[in-house]
């Protein structure tokens, strides 16, 4: 790792200002750490993308995504955590204080939480980078306007596939589901209310195999997974929501982790180095939720603080 002449000690930095990584500096400020949250590149995580969220206590009518990410911020920022526009690039967990290469400078940290959250799958299919912005999108909330009146298919069979395709038909004039299987992942109310909708329809024991268009997404290509015939199918947008994939690459070979990435934590959501703490989806295949990461990143931060304190006396 090189350093950029501009070091700051902090007691604790937080990766992430996601659900996980503002939970942790909430509780962690409140701790008088005066925590320093990295941002990354999606101030709020993914919470923030999705139009609302109907399923975080506290909430009876719904949240939006983004508004719930800016409490989330605010909150942690009235007790003292100070916000940082900027990314980790390199770590190095080997001594303590842990060192931080970012964007906006190099950090020792004496305790460090790992809220880095995921990103989402892509196809890996021809066509599919090449239209991304052009018809592809990852991100109903962000991209679902463009296609007032338009056809759109959506991929994928869970929460978020049914979720982002029900938001969607508030512009296009129809939504198709494709799905690999025939039957969904998703929770019975979603998948119930996706299946009332007037306008989503579904195409079910198939993938989309390539993606067509001539510098704007004109259509998809089918391939029924148990009779193998492949048609062409027209359509002027594609949402892809396959799952995610952590965003734990830095930390590989320092951090213990799971095939996919996901860090290894005890239940005090320790990792295998010591105040290296990790929460939230880099560390959680099962749960992914807003209301299990707030829950992992404020468990996060009293251990740290704990871990702080014990050290200190
Ligand atoms: C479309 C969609 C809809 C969803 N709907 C719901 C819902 O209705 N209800 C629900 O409970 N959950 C929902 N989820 C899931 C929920 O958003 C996630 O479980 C939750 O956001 C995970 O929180 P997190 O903080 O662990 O990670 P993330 O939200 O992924 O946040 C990760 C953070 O880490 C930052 N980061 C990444 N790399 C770095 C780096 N190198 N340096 C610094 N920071 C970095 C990112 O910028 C981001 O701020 C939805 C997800 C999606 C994608």
């Amino acid at each position: 790792m090189s350093s950029n002449g501009n070091t700051k000690h902090v007691k604790l930095l937080v990766l992430g200002s996601g659900p996980t990584g503002y939970s942790a500096a909430l509780y962690a400020a409140r701790a008088e750490l005066q925590p320093v949250v990295l941002t990354g590149m999606q101030l709020g995580g993914q919470a923030a993308l999705t139009y609302t969220i109907e399923n975080y206590p506290g909430f009876p009518d719904g949240v939006g995504g983004a508004q719930l990410g800016e409490l989330f911020q605010k909150q942690a920022e009235h007790f003292g955590a100070v916000t940082e526009f900027a990314s980790a690039n390199a770590v190095d967990l080997s001594q303590r204080p842990f060192r931080v290469e970012s964007d906006s400078g190099d950090y020792l940290a004496d305790s460090l939480i790992v809220g880095t959250g995921a990103s989402p799958n892509h196809l890996d299919i021809p066509g599919e980078m090449e239209l991304t912005g052009r018809g592809v999108s990852y991100c109903a909330t962000c991209d679902g306007w463009f296609f007032k009146d338009k056809k759109v298919v959506v991929v994928g069979g869970g929460d978020s596939a049914l979720e982002e395709g029900l938001f969607i038909t508030r512009y296009a004039s129809s939504v198709t589901v494709i799905h690999r299987r025939n039957e969904f992942r998703a929770s019975p109310i979603l998948q119930h209310r996706a299946k009332e909708h007037p306008k989503v329809n579904f195409i079910l024991d198939t993938v989309v195999t390539d993606v067509i268009g001539n510098n704007k997404l004109e259509a998809v290509k089918l391939k029924n997974v148990k009779t193998g015939e492949e048609t062409i199918y027209e359509t002027d947008g594609l949402f892809i929501f396959i799952g995610h994939t952590p965003n734990t690459e830095m930390f590989k070979g320092q951090l213990d982790m799971n095939d996919l990435g996901y860090i290894n934590i005890n239940e005090k959501m320790e990792t295998n180095v010591r105040g290296v703490f990790a929460a939230g989806e880099a560390a959680d295949p099962h749960f992914r939720q807003v209301v299990t990461s707030a829950g992992m990143g404020a468990a996060a931060a009293i251990q740290a603080t704990r871990f702080l304190e014990a050290e200190s006396g």
